[in-house]
Formats: C-alpha cells, sequence, structure tokens
C-alpha cells in the first residue's frame, strides 16, 4: 500500500455524497481517497468524485444541499461533472416564508481602524481622487482628453491627490429616458459621482442637447454652478482649446479643494466594503469565499458595512438566505429582487443556467447550484440588515444584499454607486480585474493560480484547501489586509501596475 496511499479529498458538510480533488495536478485512475473509494477514471483538481454508488436519479449532494441529479448510472470512484449531472429547479420564491430572523447576538469588536478621508457628510474615502463626470457618451473623447492633460500638467502640483478619472458611459441620449428602467443607469451616474473616493466635489460635463440633463446627477438639493456644470455647447467658447481651457480651470478649481483632504484615523465601522467574484472554481466555495465570510462577519461586528451581489449567483441560494433577513421587510425585498430578475432573464428567453463559463465548468463547477452555494459563503453568518436594488446607495450599516447583475464590471461600477471604498474581489480561474476608483483586493481560491500569477493576486486562500490554516486564521489575515489596503500603507496589485477595467453601466431600458 505504501506506493498508493490515501489521497485528501475536501467534503463540505458531512452528509455531501461527493468529494472534491484538492491537488494541482488531480489524481490518477486507480489512486486511493479517504474510505473506500479508488478511482475509476482520472479526475483533475477542483472536480468532484462519486463517493458512493448512484443509480441514475440519485440527488447529488455538496454543501449539504443537491446540486443536481445524475444522467445516468454512475459508480463509486467516477468522476461526476456538467455532462453526468441533471440541474434541479430553482427554489421557487412563492413558498419562501419571510419570517424574522432570530440571529444570535454578534460579540462586538473595537480598536480597528484605518487612515481614511473624511468627507463632510461623514462617508470616508480610502483614495483622494477628483471625479469627472459626463452626462453622455458624446463628451467622452474630450474629457478623456483632458483627463490626460490634467494628470501630466496639474497633478504634479496637488501632492495629497491621488488621480484624476472620466467616468465614461455610453449612456445619456438615444435613450428612452422616462421607461421605468432608465432609473437604473441614472441613478447609478449619480451615486458613483458621490462615492466617498472623491471627496463629494462633483464635476459634469455635459454637451448640451443630450436627454440625461447634467443637474440630475448633482446631489440632492444641490444647484447647478460654473463650478459643478460645464457644457461643450456653451456659446462662449470658440472651439477646441478654450474648451479645453475652460475644463483645466474648472478642474483646478475641485483639485485645490482635494489637495486640502489629510488620511486621519477612522473606525472599522466607516468600512464600506464590495464582495464579488469573478472566475470562480469549485475552491471557491471552499477557501476564498468561506474566508471573505469570516472577514465581512468581522468588519460587520465592527460596526461596517459589507455588501454581496450577483443576483444569479445568489438565486440557488435564496432559500438559505431570506431566513437570514433581520425582518420580515428585508426578506421580502431579497425575494422581490430575485422575482425581478427572473422576469428580466425571461424576456430575453435566458434563465439563471446562462451564468456559468466554460472555465467555471473546467474549474469544477458543474451548474449554477452549485457555483451560488459556494458564492454565498462570501456573505459570512451575519444577519442580512438590507437590500438595495442596482443603482441605489447603501442606507443601513451591516450584511447589505446590493443587487446586481454577476458581470464583474457591472457589478463592480453598481457597488461603487452603493458607496463601497474597498472591493474584494474573489478568484479561482484568475482575472487581471481592477478598478481605478476604489483598490481591489484580488484573493486566489487556490495557491496553483497565486503562484503563477503571483504579481496579480493579493491575498491566496489556497493554504484552507490542505488544512494548512483555517478559515478563521485568514478571515483575520484579509480582515487586516483590507484596513491596511484601506489606509493607503498597502497597495493592491493593480494600482501598483495601473491595471483599471472600464465601468459598464447595467441599463435594463430600451434604447431609441
Ligand atoms: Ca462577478
Amino acid at each position: 500500500m505504501s506506493n498508493n496511499p490515501v489521497h485528501t479529498i475536501i467534503k463540505t458538510a458531512p452528509q455531501d455524497n461527493v468529494g472534491i480533488i484538492p491537488y494541482p495536478g488531480g489524481l490518477a485512475k486507480g489512486a486511493f481517497v479517504s474510505g473506500d473509494v479508488i478511482l475509476t477514471e482520472d479526475i483533475p483538481m477542483g472536480h468532484k468524485v462519486a463517493l458512493q454508488d448512484m443509480p441514475n436519479g440519485t440527488a447529488v449532494i455538496r454543501y449539504g444541499q443537491v446540486i443536481g441529479y445524475t444522467s445516468m448510472d454512475i459508480t463509486k470512484g467516477s468522476w461526476l461533472n456538467e455532462t453526468n449531472i441533471i440541474m434541479p429547479q430553482p427554489p421557487e420564491l412563492e413558498n419562501i416564508i419571510c419570517k424574522k430572523h432570530d440571529s444570535l447576538p454578534q460579540e462586538s469588536l473595537s480598536g480597528y481602524t484605518f487612515q481614511g478621508f473624511r468627507n463632510a457628510s461623514g462617508t470616508v474615502g480610502t483614495k483622494n481622487i477628483l471625479c469627472i463626470s459626463e452626462s453622455v457618451q458624446c463628451v467622452a473623447g474630450i474629457a478623456n482628453y483632458v483627463t490626460d492633460k490634467i494628470r501630466k500638467e496639474l497633478l504634479p502640483r496637488y501632492k495629497n491627490v491621488d488621480g484624476v478619472v472620466a467616468f465614461d458611459h455610453s449612456y445619456g441620449c438615444g435613450v428612452a429616458i422616462d421607461a421605468p428602467a432608465a432609473i437604473i443607469p441614472i441613478r447609478t451616474i449619480k451615486h458613483i459621482a458621490q462615492n466617498p473616493n472623491f471627496g463629494e466635489e462633483t464635476m459634469v460635463i455635459g454637451l448640451g442637447c443630450e436627454k440625461l440633463r447634467p443637474e440630475r446627477l448633482l446631489r440632492d438639493g444641490e444647484k447647478g454652478t460654473k463650478q459643478s456644470i460645464l457644457y461643450l455647447q456653451d456659446e462662449s467658447f470658440s472651439g477646441f482649446e478654450e474648451i479645453v481651457k475652460g475644463i483645466m480651470e474648472m478642474a483646478e478649481l475641485h483639485l485645490k479643494k482635494l489637495d486640502q483632504r489629510k488620511r486621519e484615523t477612522c473606525h472599522a465601522s466607516d468600512l464600506v466594503v464590495g464582495m464579488q467574484c469573478g472566475g470562480s472554481d469549485a475552491f471557491s466555495g471552499l477557501t476564498a469565499n468561506p474566508v471573505a465570510g469570516f472577514a465581512s462577519d468581522l468588519i460587520v461586528r465592527a460596526g461596517g458595512t459589507v455588501m454581496f451581489s450577483e443576483v444569479t449567483e445568489v438565486r440557488d441560494a435564496i432559500h438559505l438566505l431570506v431566513p437570514r433577513a433581520i425582518n420580515e421587510n428585508v426578506a421580502q425585498a431579497l425575494i422581490d429582487e430575485m422575482a425581478w430578475y427572473d422576469a428580466y432573464l425571461a424576456k430575453g428567453q435566458a434563465d439563471r443556467s446562462a451564468n456559468t463559463t466554460p472555465g467555471n465548468k473546467h474549474g469544477g463547477l458543474s451548474n449554477i447550484v452549485e457555483k451560488a452555494l459556494g458564492s454565498i459563503a462570501k456573505s459570512g453568518t451575519s444577519p442580512i440588515a438590507d437590500v438595495v436594488s442596482p443603482g441605489e446607495k447603501i442606507k443601513t450599516k451591516g450584511l447589505n444584499f446590493a443587487a446586481t447583475p454577476a458581470s464583474d464590471f457591472v457589478c463592480g461600477t453598481l457597488q461603487l454607486a452603493a458607496g463601497m471604498n474597498v472591493h474584494v474581489f474573489m478568484t479561482g480561474r484568475g482575472t487581471p480585474y481592477g478598478l481605478s476608483m476604489v483598490p481591489v483586493i484580488k484573493v486566489s481560491s487556490n495557491s496553483k493560480l497565486s503562484q503563477r500569477w503571483h504579481d496579480l493576486i493579493d491575498f491566496d486562500a489556497g493554504p484552507v484547501a490542505f488544512g494548512e490554516k483555517t478559515i478563521e486564521e485568514m478571515g483575520w489575515e484579509l480582515f487586516q489586509l483590507i484596513l491596511d489596503v484601506a489606509s493607503g500603507t498597502k497597495k493592491v496589485a493593480t494600482d501598483k501596475l495601473g491595471l483599471y477595467n472600464d465601468l459598464v453601466l447595467f441599463n435594463p431600458g430600451p434604447l431609441t
């Protein structure tokens, strides 16, 4: 037996009838795994092995939940994947009971701080950036030209300002601006300008004839002034050079104010952390997401705010989330967001199964049910204090569900609008995702990825897979990293390298 040792596999719940192969090279046919299971074929890393014979139609159990049913007779030791598992129906929303959550009181955490930029309204920034908002895509060419010029000519004089960004988007005109769904892109653009990292300095570039009036992008009650709105069609400008000069002068007024901002000691309760996944694999639900979930609980215990999102990645686990809602209204709001998204997908003749990618499946996730059960681990165990619709700002501290699509860029954009000041992004397959407006901490679900992408990944949750470290230990480490990144004392990989993705609006409304 010494040349055929018993190998480790990972089970997530005692009742699971499948195990996950954790070895980077997978396991070969004939390998022994825990119990008396012998592999009947080669199985790659992250994939599932049947721990018992499963006749056609047997429920496949992972995370203690049914992730599907076998579509043929499976013998013990065989490879289970999307080709031999049939996906179950999603939980029926009508049958979920909304009742008050009787949660155990969580012990509060105090004494954890970071150095942040406090704004007049009380929000706290983790960067100090000039954001140039645009009311319509027509102005993007000039806005980007000027942004480059500001970076080169003005920023060197304002040492306390970290950068300048123009928020380009495709909205603003050629759209049914009064359609009910138009409110989503409009409030997203408006609320992004209010992200705590921009120091409450509003600067909007408009064209002049567009449907989305720049005044709609100001704070509630704020009046448009020469400091806050500039129209390219303003008749006082004669030609490109004069327009550029006008925008530069306006930018300088804001840079002077932003330059006064200084970091000060802020409590961890000022954190607003957005969690999301991208390029998940079977380890995401075992390592990175539970570690993020533990850190999320710590932030909530410290009085801070955490949001998780991605409707299609929670839809199949909604029966586990609704009972965590803090009251009936929040429970109903969760169900309403699921129902809205079901209808949105149905209109496009799709359903939540359109979520999974070839990479997810290659990484061992057979379907969206398995992906969702792993995905919700990043929400930790705290009660769900509130739900916000796409593009809305968070109003309640604690754990929030911010309803968004799962698309990385759309989710990131909506979390920025919700007010996040640190982004935590879990990946198994690997993505160089980064945002210029907030620091993005990238957490790898497996060490194979973090070793290959040593300069792109910020935190490796892989040691949890083999029990080298516990979820608790790594959760504390991630919490500390979040505080260091929020303070600016540690830089994330994408900020060191200057790798930034575009923001992408969620526009479920019609174009004209
Ligand atoms: Ca995502």
